[in-house]
């Protein structure tokens, strides 16, 4: 097992920093924005999260490529430099003063796009996951990890909106309820278990003091809790419910944002979380899942593909070899797939 100590702290920092700028964004969004269905207040969060993020990873391990979603080529084009104005007004807001060379070139140490591996260590960041939940003033969550040799190293998954303590099973994964001051943090690293921190402050994480989180030991599906996407464009409904029915769930199905859901599953208020295909050719993008994987299997859940295969992070930016991806608590997964499968998902 690698010792990873280096990478939480520097990833802990980052994402807490990037976190700050998305919060101040976030609470700008006005009615008037989702009315126009503006993107420009996420777009400026998501590039602001990768700077900053990408600078700080950047910095510490300047050998490791970053595989993050955005890059600025549209950032240089001449008709949004009042765009990249606002970017660089956000950053300086959480103390970050730079250039607008310096920006782009931050966002940039994320832009690698190869079809293979990166390398035999990367990371993955997605810097705002779940844009639409972040629109809507839901959750959403800034995913980082890094990955050595394909297997998912750290992790470390910021969710603003989250509250941090995880409250009675179903009440705080409803999509309404939104953290009052204090989000989460989680934090996993392969074979060290995972943990829960306040996304607030700069507290320093040790292990030793830190609060660890575990999934459910629910084995029955009449008590058990589903989540899945709150967009049907992004998760079968339709699915999920033929399958819910099949195995005897009698709860709502919870709906949430962004990487929130593994997170609900890797502290036990969930213990299922679906994510059906919607149509035949999408493939899943590393940075939507990588971080949540690794929470989710250090708490003692279990991930895989609609077909039970795990997820091969392998193959670049796609998770090409991967359909759909079924999360559980463990107890349940077998039984998950074959209701999947007698669903004829394709
Ligand atoms: P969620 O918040 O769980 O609904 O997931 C948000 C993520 O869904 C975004 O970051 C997108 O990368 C991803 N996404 C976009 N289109 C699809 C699709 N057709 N199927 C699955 N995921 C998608
Ligand atoms: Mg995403």
């Amino acid at each position: 097992m690698t010792d990873c100590s280096a990478e939480l702290k520097t990833g802990i920092a980052a994402v807490r920093h990037a976190a700050r700028l998305c919060q101040a964004v976030q609470s700008s969004i006005t009615a008037e924005a989702l009315e126009k269905k503006d993107k420009s207040p996420v777009t400026i969060a998501d590039f602001g999260s990768q700077a900053i993020v990408c600078r700080a990873i950047g910095d510490a391990f300047p050998d490791d490529p970053i595989v993050g979603e955005e890059d600025s080529a549209e950032l240089k084009e001449p008709g949004n430099k009042t765009f990249l104005t606002r970017i660089l007004q956000e950053l300086s807001a959480v103390g970050l003063d730079a250039s607008a060379d310096d920006a782009c070139a931050w966002i940039d140490r994320g832009g690698w796009i190869g079809e293979d591996l990166p390398g035999e260590r990367f990371w993955a960041l997605d810097p705002i996951d779940g844009t639409k939940g972040f629109l809507r003033g839901q959750q959403y969550a800034i995913s980082l990890a890094m990955i050595e040799n394909g297997q998912i190293a750290a992790a470390v998954v910021g969710c603003p909106n989250l509250p941090l303590e995880a409250t009675a099973r179903g009440a705080s994964v409803d999509e309404s309820v939104i953290a009052s001051g204090a989000g989460s943090l989680l934090v996993a690293a392969k074979g060290a278990g995972a943990f829960v921190l306040p996304i607030e402050g700069d507290s320093d994480f040790d292990p030793a003091s830190t609060t660890r989180i575990t999934v459910s030991q629910v084995s029955e599906f009449a008590e058990a809790r589903l989540c899945e996407s709150v967009e049907s464009g992004h998760s079968s409904h339709s699915h999920s419910a033929q399958i819910a029915g099949e195995l005897g769930i009698v709860h709502e199905p919870a709906r949430l944002d962004s990487q929130a859901k593994y997170a609900v599953v890797a502290r036990g208020e969930a213990d299922i979380y679906l994510r059906l295909p919607t149509r035949p050719g999408y493939r899943e993008k590393i940075w939507d899942h990588a971080g949540g994987v690794l929470v989710t299997e250090e708490a003692g859940g279990k991930v895989t593909d609609i077909a039970g295969k795990p997820l091969d992070f392998m193959h670049g930016r796609e998770l090409k070899e991967n359909r759909g991806v079924i999360v559980t608590n463990g107890l349940l997964h077998e039984q998950v797939l074959v209701a999947v499968r007698n669903a004829g998902i394709e």
